[in-house]
């Protein structure tokens, strides 16, 4: 249960004056919520920048500071309202000071409002971004406009959100005030020792200062305000992974690794030998399954480096004391990609494999389920699915889950729960630098993948601008012609009508104009298609029936068919740099050389560019990932502040890495000295457990 002193944080943004139903749809695309946010959210919405509204420059002045918000004092010269019947046109309002014009430009504006806003002979204090329009300084909706009454009452350093369409900045800024007047008393859940050392303020004192800062620096990300509730955020995810892993490590009984005799058949049964670091981590892992703890190991290995062979060999290691393993994958392709790898292995082997996903249903799903039930199946390979309550195993002694960290605990738990003392292999294909690994995986034991299969071909990847379309379309042909496979990557399905993205090709489109020039051979895949359909084509494309597979970033992880050499990634300034990595891990699998190209739509920013780049010079997943923690710091500097960790809000690794293992550390300590977290520190933690939504570990504690 939610300890009550939270109750108020948790209340509906739509609870705030001036949020209504269409405020609530708005909310929760600003804070990425599929349901109403709650305060809590918004106060965790963090600004990006900050308005100096000490400095009052001139109309003259400000002609040289273009782009910047400026606050103005001038006079109101005269209105023009849009003409009759010209809705759109905007209306305009005239004002001056001694130095010069200024237009404010409104567009949709109520004429009442306007005059009542800026009546004519009046002075006004008017705050926005500046423009030039034919040479006279203009101001679009301005963000704030008031009189000298007005001006005194206003926040001398005013702050900027990440914005959403439709929503205004004040609508964010008036939410927020309210919200930080709902903040409860909290208790401290961060001990002394650590308060000092980092001169961590109060949480409620952090709260307030970044979002009412009173120096220019109280919002950035590396000063004791954000760095406070950056570390509270890494202490709740560090704890919840600490909670879970003290379930899963309780002693386990029987040990889970039979005499071998499974393993050397689907050895034999394969087409290459293993690599060096592929039999390390094959016998670390089934010296963990005979090890009287529980195993918990992670297998890190980037894109094409055969984490899935491995995976199997543990499954086999299970079969052979006649238990039962699963593979949960979290999405449909890459379930039937394993599944695809591994059945005609596990057949050699006479090992029992199947595969269950939300379209496995009625008779079909019922023989899987009484199957496993049975123990008639060794390995279950599947999505979410597998966790559904009557999917039970007759013997579970083994859950591989892939891609773990886009599963939350719940998921992870619910799977090992469906045996006794289940051992967890956890694959993972992005490459994590090491500081991050903490942050998902908590403290497991690590196995590598590090050097690819032999014979792969090196990847020539090339940077092209998007006016050269024209050229790389005629190469396609002669590829195709010679019969080589390649995949079309676009960024967006959907047709957006925002300015930002028009100039961004939707797969569709690009599919269609492919199609009148290849006819058949194209095929399209994307997230809005209904997965059988997308397996269809999926198979088509391995089958060689479909030579050019126009695709979304669906096919960005896992998808595996060798014989596809070349890859166009259009609007490839688009893409974060382990995107670009996950999706070119697609080609050169074969052993054949492969091409990739990176269309850029010109001109190409300064981040945009580092990140090519770094993409065009390695292949090695692990560089790229520590390249890309790299930029991500100097995007900071260049004033293009990516977006942090997935799964965290406040937390950067650029600017945070050091506070991940503090964080570790303090866990670490907690579950030395309190692991049912009892008394008063104990209930402060479980306040931070909920504020940052790691509560689904809290039942855990006490239990085991
Ligand atoms: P990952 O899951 O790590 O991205 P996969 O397990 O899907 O990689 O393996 C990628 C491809 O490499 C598969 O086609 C697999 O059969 C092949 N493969 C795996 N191990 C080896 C090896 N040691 N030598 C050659 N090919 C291998
Ligand atoms: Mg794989």
């Amino acid at each position: 249960m939610r300890p009550p002193l939270l109750n108020p944080l948790f209340a509906p943004v739509t609870s705030l004056a001036g949020v209504g139903p269409k405020q609530d749809k708005l909310f929760r695309y600003l804070l990425d919520r599929s349901e109403t946010p709650r305060l809590v959210d918004l106060l965790l919405h963090l600004p990006t920048n900050v308005i100096d509204r000490r400095a009052r420059p001139t109309v003259r002045e400000a002609m040289e500071l273009i782009g910047q918000v400026v606050t103005l004092e001038v006079t109101i010269d005269r209105h023009r309202p849009a003409p009759p019947g010209r809705s759109r046109a905007p209306y305009l309002v005239y004002a001056s000071d001694e130095t010069g014009d200024v237009i404010l430009t409104f567009f949709r504006a109520k004429k009442d409002y306007i005059e009542k806003l800026l009546p004519v002979g009046e002075t006004r204090f008017v705050s926005g971004t500046a423009q030039i329009f034919d040479g006279t300084l203009q101001i679009v909706h301005p963000d704030r406009v008031v009189d000298a009454e007005g001006l005194a009452k206003l926040p001398q350093i005013d702050t900027v959100y990440p914005l959403t369409e439709g929503l205004a900045i004040g609508a964010i800024r008036r939410a927020m005030t309210q919200a930080l007047a709902k903040l409860p008393g909290l208790p401290e859940w961060i001990s002394p020792e650590v308060l000092r050392r980092c001169s961590f303020p109060p949480v409620a004192e952090a709260l307030h200062r970044v979002h009412e800062p009173r120096e220019l620096t109280d919002i950035l990300p590396q000063n004791p305000f954000w760095s406070r509730l950056a570390f509270d955020e890494l202490l709740a995810g560090q704890l919840a992974l600490a909670l879970v892993r003290a379930q899963l490590r309780r002693p386990a009984g029987e040990r889970n690794a039979g005499d071998g005799h499974l393993r050397h058949k689907i050895i034999d049964a394969l087409p290459y030998a293993l690599t060096p670091s592929q039999q390390q981590a094959a016998k670390a892992i089934a010296d963990d399954l005979n090890q009287p703890l529980r195993m918990l190991r992670l297998l890190q290995g980037d894109v094409g480096s055969g984490k899935t062979v491995v995976a199997l060999l543990a499954a086999a290691a299970v079969a052979e004391t006649g238990k039962q393993a699963a593979l949960m994958a979290p999405t449909e392709i890459l379930a039937r990609q394993h599944i695809k790898t591994i059945a005609p292995l596990a057949e050699r082997a006479g090992m029992q494999v199947a595969i269950l996903t939300g379209r496995e249903k009625g008779k079909e799903r019922r023989e899987i389920v009484e199957k496993l039930a049975n123990g008639e199946i060794d390995l279950l390979v599947g999505t979410h699915a597998l966790i559904q309550d009557d999917v039970v195993f007759k013997a579970l002694a083994l859950a591989i889950v892939d891609e773990q960290h886009r599963f939350g605990v719940r998921e992870r738990l619910a799977l090992t729960e469906k045996g006794d003392a289940v051992d967890v292999l956890v694959l993972s294909a992005t490459p994590i630098p090491r500081t991050l690994v903490l942050t998902y995986f908590g403290d497991m034991d690590i196995s590598e993948l590090r050097e690819k299969p032999a014979g792969r071909q090196p990847i020539d990847t090339r940077a092209v601008p998007k006016s050269r379309i024209g050229e790389i379309v005629d190469g396609l042909t002669r590829a195709l012609d010679a019969g080589k496979r390649a995949y079309w990557i676009c960024p967006l399905v959907e047709e957006t009508d925002s300015e930002d993205h028009a100039h961004l090709t939707n797969a569709t489109k690009r599919f269609e104009t492919l199609q009148r020039r290849f006819g058949e051979r194209v095929g399209l895949v994307h997230g809005q298609m209904k997965g059988a359909e997308k397996d269809r084509v999926m198979a088509q494309f391995a089958a060689g029936e479909i030579q050019l597979l126009v695709a979304t970033t669906v096919v960005e992880v896992g998808v595996d068919v060798p014989q596809a050499t070349i890859m166009v990634i259009e609007n490839a300034e688009r893409f974060g740099l382990a995107q670009l990595h996950q999706l070119r891990g697609r080609i050169g699998r074969g052993s054949e050389a492969s091409t990739c190209l990176l269309l850029y739509h010109e001109p190409l920013g300064e981040m945009s560019a580092a990140r090519l780049k770094v993409i065009r010079e390695t292949t090695d997943g692990f560089r790229i990932a520590e390249e890309d923690l790299r930029l991500r710091g100097e995007g900071e500097v260049l004033g293009t502040r990516q977006s942090g960790l997935p799964g965290y809000r406040i937390a950067r690794p650029e600017v945070h890495a050091q506070l991940i293992a503090q964080a570790r550390d303090e866990a670490v300590r907690i579950m030395q000295d309190n692991p049912k977290l009892k008394g008063e520190r104990g209930d402060a933690l479980r306040c931070l457990l909920y504020l940052y939504e790691r509560d689904e570990a809290i039942p855990l504690i006490g239990a085991g």
